[in-house]
């Protein structure tokens, strides 16, 4: 099943159970608009290519849209439509005042340089550049994308429009606009949620075995602050795979030989495992924070951890789903678990709307009491009716905005 298709079904079963109106139902099925652009750029051989670029805004009832723009070889328009959708439920949920989007060229940045990464975000922006605004659309970081990428958005988007706009897009560099705590605020949201989940189940963070699917920008932050707390980080990986060692990898030394080497693999004292294994390894926790589609219903039944936080976007399919609901398993649904980067984007733009800054202690409060708040309503709900915390986050949030339709009603 695709991507799209579990996103749906996810969709389909969480409607049923709302009850939600035929027609708003059909409506929150579908994007808004879908953009597919193509992107030709110099490359540094002389020779010109060509790359797929994708914007899609699920709903704007809220507000502006939001959501980021990820560079990878598997993006395609049903990706990049399914993690719209999951935008729209996230924002709604976190109380946000926007729409869901998302958008992505297809590239393997790995293989290009530092001027093609600059020249493709610079025909990109400009290609979508009709449809972004501080007040339409708002693009942010997500996979292989980072300050730089969005600080060059910022920039065309500038200079098209003959004065600098800093709302356009967010995790921007500090210099430009960008939040204090913005870099990190989705690990440091994941790592919230574990510190919440913990109590649930009666545990302490203290000696907690913790296994993360990933080691980018949310998986390495949430790995550092779960062994500044004293848990024993068991595995972390890459797209290549993954490395373990029951007794607790030293989170800090691999930071450090990741940034030398730019890897994780070579690293002392542990055994490869690949991305599959790390999934079942003894463990309490496991944060699956790399992408889509890794708990299945192939290997749900073997997960040990007794606690799932997702720092990725839809790493479980609703069969997984099921059967990890049947096992009692603790599970805080991406929606939920990943929201601190769009929370503190959400700052960022408000500060950039204002020209007035923050400072990091003030960010990082708001991000814990309204990540904190959320997470004691998604569980209280869930355990007055007895319904998994996926499906009740869904429901929050997908309530929100059916509510906000009927409330403007149907245009003309
Ligand atoms: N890409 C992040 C996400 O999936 C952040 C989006 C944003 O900050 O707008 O939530």
């Amino acid at each position: 099943m695709s991507f799209l298709m579990s996103v749906l079904k996810q969709y389909d079963l969480v409607t049923e159970k709302l009850k939600l109106d035929d027609g708003i139902r059909e409506r929150l099925r579908y994007p808004k608009r879908s953009l597919i652009v193509s992107i030709p750029i110099r490359m540094d051989t002389g020779k010109m290519k060509v790359f797929m670029g994708y914007r899609v805004q699920h709903d704007v009832t809220l507000g502006p849209s939001k959501g980021g723009i990820r560079y990878h070889p598997n993006v395609n328009l049903e990706e990049v439509s399914a993690l719209a959708m999951l935008m729209s439920w996230k924002c709604a949920l976190m109380e946000l005042p926007y729409g869901g989007a998302k958008g992505g060229v297809c590239c393997n940045p790995r293989e290009m340089s530092e001027k093609e990464i600059e020249c493709l975000t610079r025909r990109f922006t400009t290609e979508i550049i009709w449809a972004i605004g501080p007040q339409q659309d708002i693009p942010a970081p997500d996979m292989n994308t980072n300050m730089q990428t969005m600080a060059w958005m910022m920039d065309t988007y500038s200079m098209q429009k003959g004065n600098t706009v800093l709302g356009v897009v967010t995790g921007k560099p500090l210099v430009l606009g960008g939040s204090l705590g913005r870099e990190e605020g989705t690990g440091r949201g994941v790592y919230y949620m574990v510190e919440e989940s913990v109590q649930v189940i009666g545990k302490e963070l203290k000696g907690l075995k913790v296994a993360i699917q990933g080691f980018g920008n949310v998986a390495s932050t949430a790995a550092r602050l779960l062994f500044e707390k004293g848990c024993k980080v068991v595995a972390v990986s890459n797209s290549k795979g993954g490395i373990y060692n029951q007794n607790g990898i030293n989170v800090k030394n691999l930071l450090h030989y990741a940034k030398e080497n730019k890897t994780i693999s070579g690293f002392p004292d542990v055994d490869t495992i690949t991305n599959e294994d790390l999934l079942t390894v003894d463990c309490d926790v496991l944060i699956p924070a790399a992408i889509e589609g890794q708990i299945t219903k192939f290997n749900a039944a073997d997960i040990k951890a007794k606690i799932i936080v997702e720092g990725a976007n839809g790493p479980t399919t609703p069969e997984a789903d099921a059967i990890l609901t049947s096992r009692d398993v603790f599970l805080v649904p991406d929606i939920l678990a990943n929201s601190g980067g769009v929370v503190i984007s959400y700052f960022e733009w408000v500060q950039d709307l204002q020209f007035y800054f923050w400072t990091e202690n003030e960010v990082l409060n708001r991000l814990k009491n309204i990540m904190t708040n959320v997470f004691n309503r998604v569980l209280l709900l869930s355990q007055e009716r007895k319904v998994d915390m996926r499906t009740t986050a869904w429901m929050l949030g997908i309530n929100r905005v059916s509510e906000a339709q009927k409330a403007r009603g149907l245009f003309p």
